[in-house]
């Protein structure tokens, strides 16, 4: 904000003499917009639908989309659906408990688990072929993001270790590089960063199998939570 400065003596002592306390929200003073983003992150973060929302503020780029006005992938009815996944809000049957008792907190088929978009999606088993559809859908755009980088990309392969037969879901080579490539869409109440370390962690010994084909090899993953918070890696 520009500071302005009056030209007569007595305004300019009066105003720059004025005592204006800082704004308080709940309770809190708010001096500067560092603390309105905080104050407002922790009420979204605290909020019933909101802390599934957590891990999104360390991946900037997750954020991208939404800005985004006209997106080649999505149809604005697609957009506005995007958006309301991603904060939670599309209509299953606890969010309508919530305005309406004649709808059920249970999910119809598990009965004794919640009604909830986070169990639909990473739980139900009514839901378990749209899971695997969503999972491919994303190692293709993984794989084709890498082909046509010029890596070769095997799907599934079976790799022979001392740990036993592993199966990434990806192998991309290029020359003496290999990527181990696993995909992993986790819930929003656990860190996408753990569940990319536990994954990496697994395929260590399919390192030591491809040792003599590959010079350089590296353990990776992509690990993104349903609500799209992407996991940072190393
Ligand atoms: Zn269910």
């Amino acid at each position: 904000m520009t500071h302005i400065r009056y030209d007569d003596p007595l305004t300019h002592i009066v105003t720059e003499n004025v005592t204006t306390p800082a704004p308080v929200i709940a309770g809190t003073p708010v001096t500067s917009k560092g603390d309105v983003r905080e104050h407002f992150g922790k009420l979204l973060h605290s909020s019933v639908d909101g802390k599934g929302l957590l891990y999104h503020p360390t991946c900037p780029k997750v954020h991208q989309w939404v800005r985004t006005a006209h997106h080649k992938w999505l149809t604005g009815r697609g957009f506005i659906r995007a958006v309301h996944l991603r904060h939670n809000l599309l209509p299953s049957g606890m969010m309508l408990s919530r305005l309406s008792s004649a709808h059920s907190k249970s999910c119809p088929v598990c009965v004794i688990a919640p009604y909830t978009v986070a169990h639909i999606l990473q739980q139900c088993p009514r839901s378990h072929g749209t899971r695997i559809k969503r999972h491919n859908a994303i190692c293709k755009y993984v794989a084709e993001t890498m082909t046509k980088l010029g890596f070769k990309v095997e799907w599934e392969p079976m790799l022979r270790t001392t740990e036993g037969p592993l199966k990434p879901d990806l192998l991309a080579s290029i020359g003496e590089c290999a990527y181990i490539i696993d995909i992993a869409i986790c819930s929003d109440g656990i860190d996408p960063d753990k569940v990319y370390l536990n994954k990496v962690a697994k395929y260590e010994p399919v390192a030591d199998a491809l040792v003599d084909t590959y010079s350089d090899i590296k353990l990776s993953a992509f690990v993104v939570n349903w609500r799209g918070a992407i996991a940072k890696g190393h």
